[in-house]
């Protein structure tokens, strides 16, 4: 990752670093995000002593959604910008996106915003089979629920 480590010696000729759509490989170990197909655009700019550093990920990211485990791709675009000083000698860009890019990682991914998830009872995936098993628990539920507070009402 050579080209994602920058120093000032860098920018010794030129103050401008523009770097456009660079592949950025997310080697990441993890069960949210299964897959990533991303890319780097950035911009760094020297003004004496410091170095500012602003730019874009963006790409496809395939994750499993946590309430129905279907697997979909969904396309992010996360800003960034920082900045490091001559004493800080170099400064691993690579790491700060990869930083950057897991914290915009959804604790809990959604396939879509009104996933209906996966049925306790049989199993099925709600949103493309509708099933009556949830409708019966929630009956039970709702009538157990109120058949306390009737109770504690009668005391
Ligand atoms: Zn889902
Ligand atoms: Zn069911």
């Amino acid at each position: 990752m050579e080209k994602f480590i920058l120093c000032f010696d860098d920018f010794k000729k030129k103050k401008t670093l523009e770097v456009k759509n660079e592949v950025f490989n997310l080697d990441l170990d993890s069960s949210i995000l299964k897959k990533s197909d991303l890319k780097v655009s950035f911009k760094a700019v020297k003004y004496s002593d410091i170095i500012n550093i602003v730019g874009t990920v963006s790409g496809v990211e395939t994750f499993e959604c946590s309430r129905c485990l279907v697997v979909f791709d969904k396309n992010t675009k996360v800003d960034f910008e920082f900045s490091f000083a001559k004493e800080d000698g170099e400064f691993n860009l690579f790491d700060e996106i990869k930083q950057t890019i897991i914290l915009d990682i959804p604790m809990q991914p959604l396939c879509c915003a009104g996933c209906k998830g996966i049925c306790q009872v049989c199993g099925c995936n709600k949103n493309q089979k509708d099933c009556s098993c949830k409708e019966q628990l929630n009956s039970e539920f709702i009538f157990e629920k109120w058949s306390k507070i009737i109770k504690l009402n009668k005391k």
